[in-house]
């Protein structure tokens, strides 16, 4: 039997995660947009509340939520800024590799350390020069007799770099070997050897922390290899398809964001001697905002519902985010339509939505990268 209907935990959660937004993030947003600053107070926040880490599972101290529960929280958070959302959401990225792939002793540990401090980790499959191509990618795991790795590379673009205690790191025993060759390794931020580099300027999502992380020759204990090599690709992409129902959420709260405001400035801007939302063509941009709402909505809890109950739907975890993330770029443009002249200055919200949207169909995998992924899956 489908049933729509969420339970009054779900429903508190999305109140929980609602306050928070309108009264931690959205008056804080537009300031940490025009600094490029995340605002590490509000990940404390958000941590002690149990909205950061929500699939941490409850036997190690985490909040034990869902995959529906995620994306339910979310959304709300995006709603008040997708930026600061991506940090938050990226320790889900962060922790999932965990989950799927970790010795019960480093669940202990690692799972242990994210409940009893509000600490931020890195996911780092993408370098320089390779990002959609994960299965290209240099950085190099050099195995010691011990069985303890040492890295040696470059990753880039990497959310929390700067900020995050720990880091998950893709890296190859053997380039030429492609997936086949690529391990996961758990790094420490005072590993010697491993340094941060500068804090990207970026289009949007500007609350976000981004940076290069360098490896040059950074010994990684055998406890802290996560997958030998030959097995971190499928860790990688079996996290992409549980964490990109997230994006889709993102893309929802952006989404509502989007309708909010342009509903709100179109009954109250008048041309014609009317207000624009009753010229018809105005309207029309509205309505396709919202039926983009609802359509990604349905997609995003169809496919984290599948999650929760341990059924592999890839191709719904696609669409989710590939949909999804048309959807808000597409929404964000309509609103700054609506706004005319004032869409287009910061002193009004709506360029931001628009600046934070692009990166929607650039991260865990592109528009086009989505595509071929559910090409794959169609075509068998
Ligand atoms: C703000 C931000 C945060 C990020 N966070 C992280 C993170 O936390 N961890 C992480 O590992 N990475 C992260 N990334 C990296 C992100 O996942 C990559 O940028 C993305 O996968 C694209 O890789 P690329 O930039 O190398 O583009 P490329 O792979 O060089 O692609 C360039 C263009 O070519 C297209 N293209 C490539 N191959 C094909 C093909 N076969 N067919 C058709 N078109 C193709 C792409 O769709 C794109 O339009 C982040 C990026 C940004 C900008």
């Amino acid at each position: 039997m489908i049933d729509f209907e969420l339970t009054e935990e779900q429903k508190a959660l999305i109140d929980t995660a609602r306050r928070f937004a309108k009264e931690r993030i959205i008056p804080i947003a537009a300031e940490c947009d025009r600094k490029s600053e995340f605002p590490r107070d509000v990940f404390k926040a958000a941590w002690e509340i149990g909205l950061a880490n929500p699939t941490l599972p409850a036997e190690y101290g985490g909040p034990g939520l869902g995959d529906l529960d995620s994306a339910l929280i979310t959304e709300e958070l995006s709603y008040g800024c997708s930026g600061i959302d991506t940090s938050i959401t990226a320790n889900t990225l962060g922790l999932t590799p965990i989950k799927l792939a970790g010795s019960e002793a480093q669940k202990k540990k690692y799972f242990g350390w994210l409940t009893s401090e509000p600490i931020q980790v890195s996911y780092a499959t993408t370098e320089p020069g390779a990002g959609s191509d994960v299965a290209g990618l240099q950085c190099r795991a050099v195995k010691q007799s011990d069985g303890s790795y040492v890295l040696t590379g470059t990753k880039a673009w990497i959310t929390n770099a700067t900020l995050a205690s720990f880091f998950i790191i893709f890296a190859t025993e053997n380039p030429e070997l492609r997936h086949k060759g690529i391990g996961a390794f758990i790094v420490h931020r005072d590993a010697a050897g491993l340094t941060v580099g500068k804090h990207e300027d970026k289009l949007g999502q500007r609350a976000s922390d981004t940076a290069q992380v360098m490896l040059d020759g950074v010994h990684v204990p055998a406890a802290q290899v996560l997958a030998p090599p030959g097995h971190g690709f499928k860790v990688a992409m079996e996290t992409f398809n549980q964490t990109r129902p997230d994006i889709g959420a993102i893309a929802v709260g952006v989404m509502r964001r989007c309708l909010d405001e342009s509903v709100a400035y179109a009954k109250e801007r008048k041309t014609f001697g009317t207000a624009i939302a009753n010229h018809q063509l105005v309207q029309a941009m509205l309505a396709e905002m919202a039926i983009r709402i609802h359509a990604t909505r349905l997609l995003v809890h169809k496919a984290a519902w599948s999650l929760d109950k341990g059924i592999r739907d890839p191709l719904t975890s696609s669409i989710a985010k590939a949909y999804g993330a048309d959807a808000a770029m597409q929404s964000a443009l309509d609103a700054v339509q609506i706004f005319g002249g004032n869409g287009y200055v910061k002193e009004y919200p709506v360029e931001k939505l628009m600046r934070d949207a692009k990166i929607l169909q650039i991260y865990e995998g592109t528009a086009q990268v989505q595509r071929l992924v559910i090409a794959k899956q169609i075509l068998g």
